[in-house]
């Protein structure tokens, strides 16, 4: 039996093009994909492809006249003030979703972040908040504590587990990241808010995607973040844990989702 509808965010790790942008969303528009994620700005461990930042805001404006919902990273204040300002003018701002990333540790930015959101945009923006790198529960609560010190109202907000570095742990999966899926069930019963799970950066590998969906299954999520890119090889970050829109079809299968 099914229960309640999960949460599906599904697209590239980041925007590249207008033409990868729109073509993502056509494509999963027909898949029935509601929320499409497509990141501008990309924290890197080392220098590289950083996203293409403003650029590709209008990109993004144009998934939200397609109706459907688009998920993006935001790294700082000011970046979210020209989203909006660009998106305003020409999108639908309330097809607008924003995620805080497992780098992003600064409280002061986070809640600057969330008071923008309360202050400027439609109450059906919500914000996704990741889970910091290392595997500390006190450290996931304290972020939402802080992001809901903003005043944003908690009904706006949504975890997403991206799993742990693994620092020399017991890996044999080779996952990018280890899952604690007791953790984020604590941290979601703790909350009280949605949680989903990102498998892309737990498994790092399409396949390994493919089995950490399978063992989340055993666990109370409530939908997923996932990485899909019209060329996975030619992605210009995660190009090995990105699906193909097929992929994405049979995954969606797989989890009954
Ligand atoms: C991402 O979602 O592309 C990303 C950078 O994730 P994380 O912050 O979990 O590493
Ligand atoms: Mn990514």
């Amino acid at each position: 039996m099914k229960t309640k509808q999960k949460i599906i965010i599904a697209g590239p790790c980041a925007a590249e093009s207008r033409e990868q942008v729109i073509n993502c969303a056509l494509v999963l528009k027909k898949q029935g994909i509601k929320i499409m994620r497509a990141s501008l700005w990309k924290p890197r461990t080392k220098p590289g492809f950083e996203g293409v930042g403003r650029k590709g805001i209008p990109w993004l404006s144009e998934v939200t006249n397609l109706g459907i919902t688009v998920a993006t990273e935001i790294l700082l204040p000011e970046q979210l003030i020209h989203l909006i300002k660009v998106i305003n003018k020409k999108g639908d701002l309330s097809k607008i979703l924003l995620w805080i990333g497992s780098r992003n540790q600064n409280h002061l930015i986070q809640r600057e972040i969330a008071k923008i959101i309360k202050e400027k945009m439609p109450k059906t923006v919500k914000l996704l908040i990741k889970n910091q790198a290392w595997g500390d529960e006190k450290h996931w609560l304290g972020i939402v504590d802080h992001i809901i010190g903003s005043g944003i109202s908690p009904k706006r907000l949504i975890l997403c587990h991206r799993g742990f570095s693994s620092h020399g742990q017991n890996n044999p999966e080779n996952l990018r990241n280890l899952p604690d899926f007791e953790m984020a069930m604590r941290v979601k019963e703790k909350t009280g808010l949605p949680m989903l799970v990102d498998p892309s950066h737990i498994g790092g590998t399409v396949d390994n995607v493919f089995k950490v969906m399978k063992e989340s299954a055993n666990f109370d999520f409530d939908g997923m973040m996932v990485e899909v890119h019209p060329k996975p090889i030619e992605a210009k970050s995660d190009a090995k844990q990105q699906l193909t829109f097929k992929e994405l079809r049979n995954l969606l299968k797989v989890i009954n989702y």
